[in-house]
């Protein structure tokens, strides 16, 4: 029987010292994986990689144009045009281009190595061609500078550079880095294996007619794709009705297979939350006498947070590996996944910066409501006159699911009597899954055009 006083027990902890707890607790995945290039797109990196050569790796053209020796046309322009004999060319991918001796010049393509002799490229529209006794010539009209349009060795990417941090998410980016140096075969984290359970003994699969008293278990479909678009290897482990055995075996059994758990439901106050008492048992092991070894791998993190929606939001960790109890209300589950279950899952993927940096946006209406708690609000942001701004979706029930959809950040509504106005500055989290601050290893370097 459920001690009802106990549920009561329960002692609030923020959100930012909760996802600390969490985070303190995991580490990557040790185990690491080598894939062909064309199957690592999403996974991450686990390995620095360093540019094994320079790019380019020759003396490159970056227009079409002539190839010339750059003194020979330091001073001319139309009034004072220089002739140059045209002695071959050189299109992209040739390898032997003839060289540019003195008096000559070579046409040559983006792309393309610069011949001997040459440093400078003049582009075609500042040239004229003409054809004098059958040989080919151009007058240069404007004045050339040592090196123009030329691409050294190196310039772009000099080799022994670091490119890719390790944890770095491969997308489009990384892979074009990767393929152009040849590295077919990537060292990538292992994704980590998440089970997703569902408690409630109301729930229906979803192609079940509905009845009284009976919802669709649309929690499963969308943990699936919270999870897989955190990087996670999503895993169904089933749904388990309000009864603690069954909850509890099911658990063991995920967490045997998973790297972490995720549940949703029955971690309130109710007489049949089942996680809630699962928890609890946790909690009351945890302070035995003798649980000692019990307790170092497993142990309850927090169960309940000062915020709203989702305040029962739970997490233990069983033998080491993470279980989430989450709520079962549809936006309570949404918000505790992206504030705490995702975080987590990108540490456990060897993302070396898990939790995403809030960003400061202008509130675009009133918010009259005043809260005892923070509060997080689906919202969504806009760009108006290059400010980024923010309006919450309303609907803002835990219960209620339909502004889910065009959710793109989570707005932070900080506890306090009086609510915010239109114009004042607040802070989201906005719900894209990468980390959007740039490696300082990348920016050192960075572009200087
Ligand atoms: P609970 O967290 O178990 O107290 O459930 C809170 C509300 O969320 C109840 O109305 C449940 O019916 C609903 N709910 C629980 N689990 C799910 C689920 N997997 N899918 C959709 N709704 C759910
Ligand atoms: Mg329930």
């Amino acid at each position: 029987m459920i001690d009802r006083k106990s549920r009561f027990a329960r002692k609030a902890i923020k959100a930012d010292e909760a996802r600390q707890l969490i985070l303190q607790h995991i580490r990557p995945k040790p185990i690491h994986e080598e894939l062909a290039l064309e199957d690592c797109l999403g996974r991450r990196l686990a390995q620095d990689i360093y540019a094994p050569e320079d790019v380019p790796h020759f003396r490159r053209s970056g227009l079409d144009g002539y190839a010339v020796r750059s003194q020979e046309a330091l001073t001319c322009d139309h009034t004072r045009p220089v002739t140059l004999r045209i002695v071959g060319e050189s299109a992209a991918g040739c390898e032997e281009p003839p060289e540019v001796v003195p008096g000559t010049a070579v046409r040559i393509m983006t792309g393309a190595l610069v011949p001997d002799g040459a440093d400078a490229v003049i582009m075609f529209e500042q040239t004229d061609e003409f054809e004098q006794a059958g040989v080919p010539w151009v007058r240069i009209k404007h004045a050339v500078c040592p090196g123009q349009n030329v691409a050294l060795p190196g310039e772009d990417i000099s080799k022994g550079r670091l490119i890719i941090p390790s944890g770095s998410r491969i997308g489009p980016g990384q892979l074009a880095l990767l393929a152009a140096f040849g590295i077919t075969q990537v060292p990538v984290y292992s994704r980590p294996r998440v089970g997703i359970l569902t408690t409630g003994s109301e729930l229906l699969a979803v192609q079940a007619a509905l009845a009284p008293g009976k919802v669709r278990n649309s929690n499963a479909y969308m943990l699936f794709a919270q999870v897989s678009a955190a990087g996670g290897d999503a895993r169904w482990c089933g749904s388990v009705p309000d009864r603690p055995e069954e909850a509890r075996a099911a658990i063991d059994r995920a967490l045997k297979d998973c790297d972490a758990v995720i549940t949703t439901g029955g971690v309130s106050v109710g007489d049949y939350d089942v996680m809630a008492e699962l928890f609890r048992e946790l909690r009351t092991k945890q302070a035995e006498p003798g649980e000692q070894a019990l307790a170092r791998s497993s142990f309850v993190l927090f169960d309940k947070i000062a915020m709203r929606p989702g305040s029962p939001t739970t997490a233990a960790l069983i033998r080491g590996k993470p279980l989430f109890g989450l709520s079962g209300n549809p936006a309570a589950c949404f918000v505790g996944f992206e504030l705490f279950v995702k975080p987590a899952l990108l540490a456990l993927s060897g993302a070396s910066n898990p939790v995403e940096e809030l960003w400061e946006a202008v509130l675009e209406e009133d918010y009259p409501k005043g809260s005892p708690h923070d509060r997080y609000e689906r919202a969504k942001l806009n760009f108006r006159s290059g400010t980024l701004t923010v309006r919450p979706l309303g609907q803002s029930k835990s219960s209620m699911m339909l502004s889910i959809q065009h959710a793109d950040c989570l707005l932070l509504i900080p506890s306090g009597p009086r609510g915010l106005q239109q114009g004042d500055k607040v802070r989201v989290l906005p719900l894209g899954y990468e980390p959007t601050a740039i490696p300082e290893a990348v920016r050192m370097e960075g572009d200087q055009t």
